[in-house]
């Protein structure tokens, strides 16, 4: 089998799995509790958040351990409007994961006032059409620093500076992001940032909100003072710890090595191919590529009975049969947006494979073309 679909998750680490067998094992106290177990288990819980905390740039007391992306990016939506004392505004990409997207319609259904910024035909969202979309009211701008499905990452230190200048809170969702290009949030001038494990080999149901200090948000849960009383709940000590053990394991390099391979071996097999975002800065290990008479629906069951894994857009959307949201804000049509699939690669992949995959490729584009 040849994995080709980190961007949806990624297997984790050996040496994560270890760090969370042994904390389950040895740390099982709770780390709020007051004898020498509970402080073991609170100082493992320091470390990751401060081992955390630094790869983004951002003080300890401004993570709050979430269960992953969709939950950092309800919280931050959520939080901040329900918190918000002058406005009623939002901002959202219309390229946004849709955790992001179904926040923002559900807090329309509240009652608060929502616009969604377009993007051009490479996915960016073009900074000056965010300072006109941006009203008295605005309450936060909720905008990713990369795509999940194309990788095309936004010019966030613009959009950044715009907010920062006009007293607006900016959340990012960097799920897609995170461990994979080097991010820092006082830099960029980001409010909150959403980032989940499982896509740089942690585990799945752990993640972080950055919420910078100052930046009034309220919970969505209520019970416990964890997490600053934020996110109450017993913190999920072995994921945590696996999350922070993920990110010192080097993820990097490999997939942008991986990922330029297939991208030079699939352009040359596919003249007329299109890759998505090609003219933007992209992340090293996504690749969105529409091959005209090639259905991803056909091709990828094909491409699956060949051992080889990959996916026509976002997991999370797996099941639905409209058109990508992403494809069709940069301007694909249905029947483009149905013949596009998304390659992601990562630290399992060898070099070797990614001429094995553009074989594969090939041999099952050429068969549903004659089939
Ligand atoms: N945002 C983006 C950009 C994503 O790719 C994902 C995962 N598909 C999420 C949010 C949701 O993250 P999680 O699976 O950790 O809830």
């Amino acid at each position: 089998m040849i994995y080709l679909d980190y961007a949806a998750t990624s297997p984790v680490f050996p040496a994560v799995l270890e760090e969370m067998n042994a904390v389950s094992r040895d740390l099982y106290a709770n780390p709020s509790s007051l004898y020498c177990a509970g402080y073991a288990a609170k100082r493992i819980l320091q470390e990751s958040r401060a081992a955390l905390s630094r790869s983004i740039g951002a003080e300890n007391d401004e993570i709050v351990f979430t269960s992953g992306g969709t939950e950092g990016n309800n919280l931050a939506l959520f939080g901040v409007l329900r918190a918000a004392k002058r406005g009623r505004h939002l901002i959202v990409g219309s390229t946004e994961h849709h955790s992001v997207l179904f926040a923002a319609q559900a807090l329309k259904q509240e009652g608060f006032s929502l616009t969604i910024l377009p993007c051009d035909s490479n996915g960016r969202y073009r900074p000056e059409e965010l300072s006109g979309a941006i009203r008295p009211d605005t309450a936060l701008v909720s905008l990713q620093l990369a795509n999940n499905e194309t990788g095309v990452l936004q010019p966030i230190a613009e959009i950044g500076a715009i907010t920062r200048a006009r007293r607006i809170p900016l959340h990012c969702d960097a799920t897609a992001a995170y461990g994979h290009i080097s991010i820092d949030v006082r830099a960029l001038k980001i409010d909150l940032l959403t980032v989940s494990a499982h896509k740089l080999g942690g585990p799945r149901g752990i993640g972080f909100l950055f919420v910078r200090n100052e930046i009034p948000i309220v919970p969505l849960f209520f019970g416990g003072s964890q997490e600053r009383t934020l996110r109450p709940g017993t913190e999920n000590l072995p994921a945590i710890a696996g999350f922070a053990r993920a990110l010192s394991c080097g993820y990097i390099p490999a997939s942008a090595a991986a990922r330029d391979r297939l991208e030079a071996e699939l352009h040359a097999r596919f003249p007329d191919a299109r890759v998505n975002g090609a003219d933007a800065p992209r992340l090293p290990h996504i690749l969105s590529l529409t091959i005209p008479g090639v259905p991803s629906e056909r091709l990828l069951p094909l491409l699956s009975a060949a051992g080889i894994c990959a996916s026509a857009r976002a997991a999370c959307a797996g099941g639905e049969r409209t058109p990508s949201h992403v494809l069709t804000a940069m301007g694909l049509n249905r029947t483009q947006a149905g013949e596009t699939i998304r390659f992601s690669t990562g630290f399992g992949n060898k070099l070797s494979e990614m001429d094995e995959a553009a074989n594969e490729i090939v041999f099952a584009a050429r068969h549903q073309i004659y089939t």
